[in-house]
């Protein structure tokens, strides 16, 4: 945090364990197999899940996404906003406390590191108030090296998730990719080695507009203070189970802030404190003086989780889009397909006496499935005509671009402009794209060709 003065004052979090700690680890340890893992897992010889910026395609574990798939891009976006709405709405900064990467890659790797290299709280204070020597520079130098693997390690996860994880790793990708992962590795070792919580106070956006997302009935960690209050180090506060003033819940806050406060924007929910009171409580036979509760609670309502307005609002819309997509998905057709008239040419008078209109045909396929699949293209709507069309065999994301030729025989019923589908079909599923027949009708007297 920086104080008054604007000089950095350095928050020492104790380590703690307890059972919100185990949780929050598992739910970092999934945050770490969705980064360091998946990028390296292949589904039908295609990364589980890669960006591929330069073609605009989307690998997720064997479905390809390109961007005519935007609508489920925007799903996606709006389901993630809801689910922060609501969860937000429920438990308060969830996100911060328990799926944050900067709070999961410090909590997994930087405190760790830093207990292991420079010790606890008290003796990582000591070393620093005592001003430079042997011992504190070697600790410091081990302790910023591993914080530079491990901002690097990030690094390249991160970039792996845009760029196959194999080349990337063996120096096969190019320059670009290894710009980015420079560019992050020195964002992450700024923000471990510098920067940490007051990416919290001071640049997350989230921190700002997360008390619009709360009410009364939301459950955010507290203490309680109709327990705690009056507070003392005395005997009779452990008997009675009054707060003892151990600042336990102090010395454990990575933001440096006191819960027994009350609500700060500091605080990211993490439940550190929760832990840390459990386990001086427990000993004295109460139970915890920090814990989630809400507003009504505290004042003693009834306690509504779900049934309230808001949760029922951010819960329906979010199962509503969570609905939309999932059909939409069991629809969606593995490839693309475009039907576009030869540039230059509308229409064009066959000496035999047909119209003939000739289109291009561009078909993508986007299967991850390795079996090549057949496509064939039919069109409809123009009784008589004559089609001139290739079948095609196309592989895994292989695209072709195919002439189609359609022919009608001149006659008076002709319109100018006659609409016409083009069926492409395959194994994988159909598309039919509306196109239109242009005859040229009222101008044929006056034109022999179109061109
Ligand atoms: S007050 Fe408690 S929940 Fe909030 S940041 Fe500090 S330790 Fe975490
Ligand atoms: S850990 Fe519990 S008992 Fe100790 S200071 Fe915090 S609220 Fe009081």
């Amino acid at each position: 945090m920086l104080g008054f003065t604007g000089a950095r004052e350095w928050v020492y979090p104790q380590s703690i364990t307890g059972r919100f700690t185990t949780l929050r680890r598992w739910t970092f340890l999934g945050l770490h197999l969705i980064l360091l893992v998946t990028p390296w897992i292949l589904v039908r010889g295609y990364p589980a899940l890669l960006i591929d910026i330069p073609a605009r395609r989307l690998f997720l574990f064997g479905t390809i996404f390109t961007a005519s798939d935007t609508f489920f891009l925007l799903l996606l976006l709006l389901f993630l906003t809801f689910a922060l709405f609501f969860f937000t709405s429920l438990w308060g900064r969830l996100w911060c406390g328990y799926a944050c990467p900067q709070t999961a890659f410090l909590e997994t790797w930087i405190r760790p590191l830093e207990l292991w290299i420079e010790g606890d709280r008290a003796q990582r204070r000591r070393r620093d108030r005592q001003g430079w020597t042997l011992d504190r520079a070697w600790r410091k130098g081990a302790k910023w090296a591993a914080f530079l693997a491990v901002s690097f390690l990030l690094g390249m996860a991160l970039v792996s998730l845009f760029v196959p994880a194999r080349e990337l790793w063996t120096g096969g990708a190019g320059p670009v990719a290894y710009s980015f992962v420079a560019i992050l590795t020195f964002l992450w070792y700024w923000d471990f080695t510098w920067f940490r919580e007051q990416f919290c106070n001071l640049l997350c956006p989230y921190a700002r507009f997360q008390s619009a997302l709360t009410d009364d009935e939301t459950l955010l960690i507290a203490y309680d203070p109709a327990r705690g209050e009056p507070r003392g180090a005395g005997k009779a506060a452990a008997v009675e189970g009054r707060c003892i003033d151990c600042h336990k819940c102090v010395v454990v806050c990575p933001q440096g802030i006191d819960i027994r406060d009350g609500f700060q924007l500091e605080c990211i929910q993490c439940a550190r404190c929760i832990d840390a009171c459990v386990s001086v409580m427990d000993r004295l036979g109460h139970r915890t003086l920090v814990e989630y509760s809400s507003q009504a609670r505290a004042e003693g309502k009834p306690a509504r989780a779900l049934l309230r307005p808001r949760a029922l609002v951010y819960g329906g819309l979010l199962a509503a889009i969570l609905a939309l997509g999932l059909t939409l998905l069991a629809q969606r057709v593995p490839f693309e397909a475009t039907v576009n008239r030869v540039p230059g040419s509308l229409f064009t008078l066959d000496p035999d006496g047909y119209v003939r209109n000739t289109f291009l045909v561009q078909i993508t396929r986007n299967s991850a499935s390795r079996e090549p699949a057949d496509f064939t293209i039919t069109v409809e709507g123009m009784e008589g005509a004559q089609v001139l069309a290739q079948n095609v065999r196309l592989a895994s994301t292989e695209t072709r671009t195919l002439p189609l030729v359609v022919r009608v025989l001149q006659g008076s019923e002709l319109r100018r402009s006659m609409p016409l589908r083009v069926r492409i079909q395959s194994s994988d599923g159909e598309i039919v794209v509306p196109t239109t027949f242009m005859t040229g009708a009222s101008s044929r007297e006056s034109a022999s060709s179109g061109r």
